[in-house]
């Protein structure tokens, strides 16, 4: 297989790393991505089916696309999602299919989904208190999380990562227990600062606990942290450190000190919306095209023309904007739910 050149945006930014929102529904509803009590959902006959997104791939790997995320709304709520897996890993040119997930379903799936080739597992989890997980997600399955992260390390998945989003006054008293948690299960804990996308409905930057002060309290616990920066990995999302006892752990601090300079990742939706940017007010429709008979051509020249013309910088935008608040009222996303967190992917 001969080597794809990249195509580069506006900024010199490789498009490398596509996100696949495989369905719009969750099983969970987190404060932080789906606090109302009623959404919108995708039209069935609009999502796309496991070939229609395995041509997709196929094309965008053509643009010179080689890590696929699988995500959502929650990935493992679509059925045989390792077929899907199966498809993806076999093009030559990616050489990463990876998925993020809430865990609940993971203990049923996680042994097809390895047998399928899926690469690596990151795992969103934000509290390890029952009471609060129920508050928060709106569920009774932490359980279910913890036995998923057990089985997937069984599975063989090395290098399972975790996710954790910290919220003032919500879940910053348990930095130090997550992380202590992530390392007895052989995972990587990544804090993400809680970002104002589209779905944060009850987002005030009073509630983002930053990368500053998560440094701060780790370091009040075990002494110096140790920043890692590779600048050879300038487009991985999160910053990563180490503990003075060697651990080490990412954070993402999207809101504080975003990283759209170095950004090489694009998405699509479970209905074949490409974006350019997690915070993109629109996105260019790739299912019609699909659809309607156009040929791989056709639509690899939409890809990589949109791609070529951006110079979307969102979350660096939003942290210039004065008195910051929410994205989309609850009005605006129900007139396009392409808007929301978990209609686009994280
Ligand atoms: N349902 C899956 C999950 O939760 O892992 C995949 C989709 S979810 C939208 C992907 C990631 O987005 C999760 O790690 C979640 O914590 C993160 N996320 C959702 N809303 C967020 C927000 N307002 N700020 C920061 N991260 C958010
Ligand atoms: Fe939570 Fe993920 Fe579902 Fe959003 S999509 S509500 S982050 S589990
Ligand atoms: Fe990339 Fe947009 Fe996120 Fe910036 S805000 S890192 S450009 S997806």
């Amino acid at each position: 297989m001969p080597m794809v050149n990249s195509t580069l945006d506006i900024l010199g930014r490789p498009l490398k790393s596509l996100r696949v929102s495989v369905t719009d529904r969750c099983n969970l509803r987190c404060q932080y991505c789906m606090p109302e009590d009623e959404y919108v959902w995708l039209p069935k006959s609009s999502i796309l089916s496991f070939e229609e997104i395995d041509r997709l791939v196929r094309i965008f790997a053509g643009a010179g696309v080689t890590k696929i995320r699988l995500t959502g709304g929650e990935p493992l709520l679509r059925h045989d999602l390792e077929r899907l897996v199966a498809l993806l890993t076999g093009h030559s040119a990616i050489k990463d299919v990876a998925l993020t997930t809430n865990g609940v379903l993971l203990a049923r799936l996680s042994g097809a989904l390895r047998k399928a080739g899926l690469g690596r597992i990151t795992v969103s989890l934000d509290t390890l208190r029952a009471d609060r997980y129920r508050k928060f997600t709106k569920a009774t399955r932490l359980e279910s999380v913890l036995e998923g992260i057990v089985a997937a390390r069984d599975a063989g998945f090395e290098g399972l990562k975790m996710n954790s989003v910290i919220i003032r006054g919500f879940n910053d008293d348990e930095i130090v227990d997550l992380l202590e948690f992530a390392g007895q299960q052989g995972a990587e804990l990544r804090y993400i600062e809680y970002m104002d996308v589209g779905g944060a409905t009850d987002w005030s930057m009073e509630q983002v606990f930053s990368r500053d002060e998560i440094l701060r309290v780790l370091s009040q616990r075990y002494g110096p942290v140790e920043s890692l920066h590779d600048p050879r990995d300038a487009s991985a999302p999160a910053q990563r450190y180490r503990l003075p006892d060697g651990r080490v752990f990412g954070i993402v601090a999207s809101t504080t000190a975003p990283f759209c300079r170095s950004c090489d990742r694009a998405r699509i939706t479970a209905d074949g919306m490409f974006f350019l940017c997690l915070y993109a007010d629109r996105g260019i429709d790739l299912r019609e095209p699909l659809r309607s008979g156009a040929p791989d051509e056709e639509i690899a020249a939409i890809v990589s023309s949109a791609w070529r013309a951006r110079d979307d910088r969102g979350a660096e935008e939003r942290a210039g904007v004065r008195s910051r608040g929410v994205l989309y009222q609850i009005e605006g996303l129900r007139a396009d739910p392409h808007r929301e967190m978990h209609t686009r992917g994280g």
